[in-house]
């Protein structure tokens, strides 16, 4: 089994990027993916084209039971009403797993009054937050992330990208301190992630591809770089699958 836990869908406006309903499933097809859980790219910063992009999941959500999973990605500084509203319709009626703050591209410190705020609203939901680390400091460093995992122990924080290559230092020591931290290591050097596994455990790393074009090079490294058969379980789909509980 192999679930990736950070896939996106639809038209990103930051980054100028493009990724299809058949694109992500013929993807998932070839590299033998049984299930992806699938977030919205960025959005333009309204929140009619947020709900429409979680409303897109959704359908594909639907298209695929037990497949495709949806997380939330919501602008933190839309208004706290609005993004409450719209977070608590993508857990309760949408039945997403996750929420998502992507730190360079919705411009938040996640330690900022906006960026707790993502973190309240995901422990009053019991979700898990999955947070953009490493490209973008100093809004990404992973440091900025100590306030929210020491103020909220029970939410589980998923670090993407484990801070980069340059800032995995700071994800070392946030995981170190905090058991509510779990490393999600897209991008980073094959010889790391077999390092983090190594020394965290393959119950704190799980699998992920990004961008499809990632998928089959990153599935590649974790086996090359894991061969304990159990812990590289772990790492590919049973610590998303704990977490995120689908
Ligand atoms: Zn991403």
């Amino acid at each position: 089994m192999i679930i990736d836990v950070h896939a996106h869908l639809g038209e990103d406006y930051v980054f100028d990027d493009v990724q299809t309903e058949e694109q992500l499933m013929a993807a998932y097809d070839e590299a033998g993916v049984q299930k992806a859980i699938v977030q919205p790219f960025i959005c333009r910063p309204y929140i009619e084209d947020t709900r429409a992009a979680h409303d897109r999941i959704a359908a594909m959500c639907a298209k695929y039971p037990g497949r495709i999973y949806g997380m939330a990605s919501i602008n933190p500084h839309f208004r706290h009403a609005e993004y409450e509203e719209e977070a608590s319709r993508c857990v309760k009626e949408l039945g997403f797993v996750g929420l998502k703050l992507t730190t360079i591209a919705h411009a938040v410190n996640p330690s900022s009054t906006d960026g707790m705020h993502v973190f309240a609203v995901a422990e009053a939901l019991g979700v898990p937050v999955m947070i953009h680390t490493g490209l973008g400091a100093p809004l990404a460093s992973p440091m900025n992330i100590w306030k929210a995992a020491e103020a909220f122990r029970g939410v589980k924080i998923v670090l993407a990208h484990t801070g980069g290559n340059e800032q995995y230092g700071q994800a070392q020591l946030l995981a170190r301190h905090f058991e509510n931290v779990y490393l999600e290591p897209s991008w980073m050097p094959s010889t790391t992630i077999g390092a983090m596994v190594n020394e965290f455990g393959a119950d704190r790393v799980m699998f992920s591809s990004d961008i499809i074009g990632n998928l089959l090079p990153a599935l590649q490294t974790f086996r090359a770089q894991i061969k304990d058969v159990n812990a590289l379980d772990w790492a590919l789909w049973k610590t998303a699958s704990t977490v995120y509980k689908i």
